[in-house]
């Protein structure tokens, strides 16, 4: 099995486990790898040692780098989040799209 499907259902348990808990929380989780071993960066240094005021996440498992954030989440949704993570499943299909175009040159 692909590990970033077994990342999702570890993830999923213990979501499930904290909701019937009556917890709500949110995790971040690696858009590559779907590990929630992510950290946050405010700032790093650029080759030439300036410091630039770019946020990152980095992921711990892979290696990925980027600014995109991805927070999985128990919390119980209503309709319009539902519309909103629609739109993010679209912009993630969109960029996968531009990937692999851009691989194909
Ligand atoms: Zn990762």
């Amino acid at each position: 099995m692909d590990p970033s499907e077994l990342n999702i259902k570890k993830l999923d348990k213990i979501l499930n486990d904290l909701a019937e808990e009556g917890k709500y929380v949110e995790i971040r989780i690696c858009p590559r790898c779907k590990s929630p071993n992510v950290t946050w960066t405010p700032f790093q240094l650029d080759v030439i040692g300036h410091c630039s005021q770019v946020a990152k996440y980095e992921c711990k498992n892979c290696g990925w780098v980027g600014k995109l954030e991805i927070l999985m989440t128990n919390k119980p949704i209503g309709e319009k989040e539902e519309e909103i993570l629609e739109d993010i499943h679209k912009m993630f299909e969109e960029d996968m799209l531009k990937e692999k175009k851009s691989k194909n040159k």
